[in-house]
């Protein structure tokens, strides 16, 4: 094929794949792509919406639109993962099943409640993800069980959520310590419930139950986020390492544990926080860092 050809054809499929990011979220939202989302499109709605375009959407782009507006702390710690070509070729999967205890996408999937479907010859078995992981690198998964779904139930309404890493460097980056939290309001805006998950604090990404029990049916105060912070610190058990020191980390993972709830109560007011969080509430390097 000529060098021509080639060029003219890559534009069509960018004009194509233009036009079906607008007009989807036209027909899916009522509104433009860049404009704030509202509730998600429906798998029937994308389904509409592909039959009328003729061709399937790519998987990650199906999941994108299917993307909840509460799970966009999900959306933050997947944004971190390496670098656009890591985030190309890993899968959700393969993150989870690695078992690190840094890994970004667990403690988001974690507060959001999460579980996977392990299917093999034998059967198919669901496990909540605090029984899946059982050490740096290792899960209860058997031998002969592939991951086949990992299942993210839907948030009540007035519910937000994030996740935060610390970081050295901007990309192809391991956190340092990360926090996620997934919130849900009562109409007199005071916490109603509240999942507090840490990052490279333990041999494997765990809740925080004291960070949970300082803000669950409290008001959102400085003196109740700062008992956020307290409690993750309290419930870290961080190792010294070339990256960063024990003490460092328990202090900074209460950082992130804060700011992190701080932020997923910003979404379920409905304030837009860009994502990744980490950047948005300024940690993480600087640009051209
Ligand atoms: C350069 C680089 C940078 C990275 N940066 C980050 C980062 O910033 N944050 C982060 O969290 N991770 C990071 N990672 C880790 C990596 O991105 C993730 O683990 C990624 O999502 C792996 O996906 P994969 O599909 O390629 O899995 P693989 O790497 O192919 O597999 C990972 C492990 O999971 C197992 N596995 C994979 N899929 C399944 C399945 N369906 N069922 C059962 N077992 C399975 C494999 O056997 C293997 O043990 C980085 C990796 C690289 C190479």
């Amino acid at each position: 094929m000529k060098k021509n050809d080639i060029r003219q054809r890559l534009e069509t499929l960018i004009a194509k794949v233009h036009d079906a990011r607008e007009e989807f979220y036209q027909v899916a939202y009522g509104q433009s792509a860049d404009q704030v989302l509202g509730p998600p499109a429906s798998e029937q709605q994308i389904q509409e919406f592909e039959r009328k375009l003729g061709y399937s959407l790519p998987p990650s782009y199906r999941h994108l639109l299917l993307l909840h507006d509460g799970w966009t702390g999900l959306a933050d710690g997947s944004a971190l993962v390496g670098s656009p070509a890591t985030r190309n070729v890993g899968t959700i999967g393969g993150n989870v099943m690695n078992s690190s205890p840094a890994m970004d996408t667990g403690a988001p999937l974690l507060v959001l409640g999460a579980e996977v479907e392990l299917r093999s010859q034998g059967g198919s078995r669901t496990v909540a993800l605090s029984d899946l992981w059982t050490g740096p690198g290792k899960t209860s998964a058997q031998d002969g069980e592939l991951l086949v779904q990992v299942r993210v139930p839907a948030l009540p309404a007035r519910s937000g959520s994030a996740y935060l890493r610390l970081e050295y460097r901007r990309a192809m980056e391991i956190a340092v310590v990360g926090a996620a939290a997934a919130v849900t309001l009562n109409g007199d805006g005071d916490v109603e419930a509240c999942r507090v998950a840490l990052t490279a604090v333990a041999p494997t990404i765990v809740r925080s139950p004291g960070a949970e029990a300082a803000i669950v049916g409290k008001p959102v105060s400085e003196e109740t986020l700062a008992a956020v912070a307290a409690g993750a610190s309290a419930d870290a058990a961080p190792i010294s390492d070339v990256r960063a020191g024990e003490a460092y980390r328990r202090h900074t993972v209460g950082v992130m544990a804060r700011r992190a709830v701080e932020t997923a109560i910003a979404r379920a007011r409905g304030e837009h926080v860009p994502v990744p969080a980490n950047r948005a509430s300024g940690v993480g390097a600087p640009l051209g860092g």
